[in-house]
C-alpha cells in the first residue's frame, strides 16, 4: 500500500548548510512530497518505508536545494521515523578540509589523492580511508621503495626481517631517508587505520578520517611539496628559474 502527501510540509523551515552563504542558514520548504509505503513480505512480516522529497530555498541568498529523506523499518528502529537517511542535491559542501597544493605531486599520486578527498567530501568514509592507504602505497612505489625492515617475534625474541608489505615499505621509506623517524609512527597509524577500514569494513568516525587526511597532507608536503618549493627557491636565488 502506498500513500502520498503533497506539500504537507510547505512553509516549514530547516536549518542546513548553504553552499553559497558558506554557513548554516534557515531554509524554507517550498514544495514537498511524502510517500509512505509498506509491503507484506509474508504472513508475519511487513516492510515499511517512507520517502520525503522537499524543495528548499535559502532565506539568505535564495539558492534552491532538493532534499531526499528516506527511512525504512529494516535499517532503523521504526520510531517516529527517526534517524532517516538524508541526501541533498547539490551535495552540501560543509565538509571543508584543507588540501595540499596538488600540482607538486606526481600525476599518479595526484589522481589517487584527489579521488580520496572527493570520497571524503561525499561522505564515502571507507573508500576515503582505502584511498589514504592507496596514496601511501603510491608514494612508496614512486620512490621505488619495495620493502623494509620489520621487527617480528620469533620464539619469544624480536628479529629484524625484510618484508614487502605496506608495513615494510613504510619502514623502507625511512631507511631511504624520504621520511623522518618522527613521521614513521604517523605513517604506521595511517596504515593501521586503513587496514581496519578496508579489511573489516568498519565505520570510522568522520573526525578520525579528517585527522588521517591531515596526517597524509603532512607526509605528502614533506616528501613532495617542500623539496620542490626549495628547488624553485634555489633556482630563483641562482637566477636560473622563475620566481614562485
Ligand atoms: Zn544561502
Amino acid at each position: 500500500m502506498i500513500e502520498e502527501f503533497k506539500d504537507k510540509n510547505v512553509g516549514g523551515e530547516r536549518v542546513i548548510f548553504c553552499n553559497r552563504c558558506k554557513q548554516d542558514t534557515k531554509h524554507i520548504i517550498k514544495s514537498s512530497l511524502v510517500t509512505n509505503g509498506n509491503d507484506q513480505i509474508n504472513d508475519d512480516f511487513i516492510f515499511y518505508w517512507s520517502e520525503n522529497v522537499e524543495i528548499l530555498k535559502c532565506n539568505g541568498c535564495g539558492t534552491t536545494t532538493v532534499m531526499v529523506e528516506e527511512s525504512n523499518s529494516e535499517e532503523l528502529p521504526w520510531k517516529d521515523g527517526a534517524y532517516p537517511h538524508i541526501v541533498y542535491f547539490p551535495n552540501r559542501e560543509d565538509g571543508y578540509i584543507q588540501v595540499i597544493e596538488k600540482g607538486f605531486l606526481p600525476w599518479k599520486i595526484q589522481k589517487i589523492y584527489s579521488e580520496t578527498i572527493e570520497c571524503y567530501r561525499h561522505g564515502l568514509v571507507v573508500l576515503c580511508v582505502a584511498g589514504i592507504r592507496a596514496t601511501l602505497e603510491g608514494v612508496c612505489q614512486d620512490r621505488n621503495v619495495k620493502d623494509g625492515i620489520v621487527k617480528r617475534k620469533r620464539k619469544g625474541v624480536y628479529v629484524d626481517r625484510k618484508i614487502n608489505n605496506l608495513e615494510g615499505k613504510i619502514n623502507g621509506m625511512c631507511e631511504a631517508g624520504f621520511v623522518s623517524k618522527r613521521n614513521i609512527d604517523i605513517l604506521h597509524t595511517l596504515r593501521i587505520v586503513g587496514n581496519d577500514a578496508v579489511h573489516e569494513l568498519s565505520v570510522l568516525e568522520k573526525v578520525k578520517v579528517e585527522a588521517a587526511i591531515s596526517i597524509l597532507n603532512h607526509i605528502l608536503t614533506d616528501v613532495y611539496v617542500l623539496p620542490e618549493k626549495q628547488r624553485l627557491l634555489k633556482n630563483v636565488q641562482d637566477g636560473s628559474g622563475l620566481p614562485l
